[in-house]
C-alpha cells in the first residue's frame, strides 16, 4: 500500500508555520511498511484542494488530509473532499450534540457556524476527536482506495492517529518487519561519498538507501522492509556490510551519536583530556565540544586568540615566529597547540588557524599536540566565512578522533 498526505492550511505556507502533522504521519506509516509517495501543502481554497484530492486518490491507495476541518468559511476540507469524491454531506445530529455538549463545559453555547462540523460526507465513518470539536472522517470511495480527513492541531491529530488511524491500517496491510541502519561519516565531501558508495547501494532497491548530507557531515541510512526480522537483517546486512569495510574508520558514528560525541567517548576511554586554542574559529571548536552532556570530564577549556598579542599573551606564542610566519602558518599553529597543552597540562590540545575571508580563504592550518609530540595539518577549506570555519572545526575533531582510535 502507498500513501500520500495532504496538509491544508494557508497558513502552512507562510514562512512561519511549519507542516509538522505529515512527519509524523510518515513515521507511523513508514513503520507499517506504508510507503509515503508524495505530500502537498495546499492554501485554504476549495478548488485547489478538490483538484489535488483527485490527483492523489489517482495515484495512491491512502490519502490522509490534516486540518481545514474547523468551523470558520476558509476551513474547505469536508467540502473539497465531498466534491472530488462526488458525494453529498448529510447534517449528523449526534455529533452536534456532542459539539453542544463539549461547549457546554466551556460554559457557552456554540456558534452557528460550528454546525457545520457536524457534517458527515455521504458513507463516511465518523472518528471521534475527544481533544477538539471537528471529528475525522473515514472512507473507502472504491475498493483499496482509503480516505482520511484528520483535524490540524497536532494535540488532536496525533490521539486520533493512534486510536482510529492505525488500528485500521493494521487490518488493511499485510505484518512487515522495518530495520535500520545509520551511518555517520565526517571529512568526506557529500559526491567523493557518493561515488565511492553508490556501485554497492544501487545493486538493492531493498534495503533502500538515503544519503543526507551537510557540509562535512554526511549521514547514511538504510531501510529494510520484509514480512521476517532475520530476513530484514540479512537484507541490511547485504548492502550495509560491504560499504562500512569500504568506508572503515571514515565512519564515526553507527548509533546517532555526534561527531563530538564520539571524540568525547574516545577520550574518556582513554582517560584522557583535551584543551583547545583557536584563532580562525574563535570558540567554535571548544562550543561544539561542549555540546555534548559530560564534556566537562574531559574537556578542560580553551583560548580564543584572535589577534597575535593574545597569542603571545596567553599561548606563549613566540613573537619572532608570529613576525616570521605571519598568524596562519605551520609554526604558529603548531606553538598554540603546545602552549595549550602545556598550559593546561590536558593530554590533548587542538589548534585552529587560518583565513575565512580574503585572498587566501580556506587556508587552515590546524595542531594537535599529544603525549607523543605535536603535529600539524594543512587544509584547504571551499567555501564562505560559515562553511570554512565549521569545516574546520569538523577536520580537527576528525582529526583528533582517529588518532585516538
Ligand atoms: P480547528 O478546529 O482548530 O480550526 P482545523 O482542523 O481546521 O482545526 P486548522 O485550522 O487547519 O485545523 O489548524 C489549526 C492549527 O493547527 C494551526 O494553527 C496550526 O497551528 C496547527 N496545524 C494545522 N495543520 C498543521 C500541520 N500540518 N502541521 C502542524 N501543525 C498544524
Ligand atoms: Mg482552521
Amino acid at each position: 500500500m502507498n500513501a500520500e498526505i495532504i496538509a491544508v492550511g494557508s497558513e502552512l505556507l507562510t514562512p512561519g508555520k511549519v507542516d509538522t502533522n505529515s512527519l509524523y504521519l510518515t513515521q507511523h506509516l513508514n513503520d507499517l511498511g506504508i510507503e509515503v509517495v508524495a505530500k502537498s501543502i495546499i492554501g485554504d481554497d476549495r478548488s485547489s484542494l478538490t483538484e489535488q484530492i483527485r490527483t492523489s486518490l489517482s495515484r495512491s491507495d491512502l490519502v490522509i488530509l490534516t486540518g481545514g476541518l474547523g468551523p470558520t468559511e476558509d476551513d474547505v476540507t469536508r467540502d473539497a473532499c465531498a466534491a472530488a469524491l462526488g458525494l453529498t454531506q448529510h447534517f449528523d445530529d449526534a455529533i452536534w450534540d456532542a459539539i453542544i455538549d463539549r461547549f457546554s463545559k466551556f460554559g457557552r453555547p456554540p456558534r452557528d457556524n460550528n454546525r457545520r462540523q457536524a457534517n458527515v460526507i455521504a458513507g463516511a465513518e465518523v472518528l471521534p476527536n475527544p481533544n477538539g470539536t471537528a471529528p475525522g472522517l473515514w472512507l473507502a470511495p472504491a475498493p483499496g482506495k482509503f480516505v482520511a480527513l484528520l483535524p490540524g492541531p497536532p494535540r488532536e491529530l496525533k490521539p486520533m492517529v493512534q486510536d482510529q488511524i492505525l488500528p485500521r491500517l493494521r487490518s488493511l496491510v499485510p505484518p512487515s518487519v522495518i530495520r535500520t541502519r545509520w551511518y555517520r561519516v565526517a571529512g568526506v565531501g557529500e559526491s567523493d561519498l557518493d561515488a565511492l558508495i553508490a556501485p554497492i547501494y544501487t545493486q538493492y532497491t531493498n534495503p533502500v538507501t538515503t544519503i543526507l548530507a551537510a557540509p562535512g557531515d554526511v549521514h547514511i541510512h538504510f531501510r529494510a522492509r520484509t514480512d521476517a526480522e532475520p530476513e530484514a537483517e540479512a537484507l541490511l546486512a547485504a548492502v550495509a556490510d560491504p560499504i562500512v569495510a569500504l568506508l572503515g574508520d571514515r565512519i564515526y558514528s553507527d548509533d546517532g551519536a555526534t561527531l563530538e560525541e564520539s571524540v568525547g567517548r574516545l577520550l574518556l576511554k582513554h582517560g584522557a583530556t583535551l584543551a583547545t586554542a583557536e584563532s580562525l574559529t574563535a570558540g567554535l571548536l571548544g562550543a561544539r565540544v561542549t555540546e555534548t552532556s559530560g564534556s566537562s570530564a574531559y574537556y578542560v577549556g580553551g583560548f580564543q586568540t584572535y589577534t597575535n598579542a593574545m597569542k603571545t599573551q596567553l599561548l606563549g606564542v613566540d613573537p619572532a615566529v608570529l613576525a616570521e610566519h605571519t598568524a596562519v602558518s605551520e609554526p604558529v599553529a603548531i606553538a598554540m597547540a603546545q602552549g595549550a597543552r602545556e598550559r593546561t597540562r590536558a593530554t590533548y590540545a587542538l589548534s585552529l588557524t587560518g583565513y575565512a575571508e580574503g585572498d587566501q580563504a580556506g587556508l587552515v592550518y590546524c595542531g594537535l599536540a599529544t603525549p607523543t609530540g605535536v603535529q600539524v595539518r594543512k587544509l584547504k577549506l571551499f567555501g564562505d566565512r560559515h562553511r570554512v570555519r565549521s569545516l574546520a572545526v569538523i577536520q580537527s575533531l576528525d582529526w583528533l578522533r582517529k588518532t585516538l582510535l
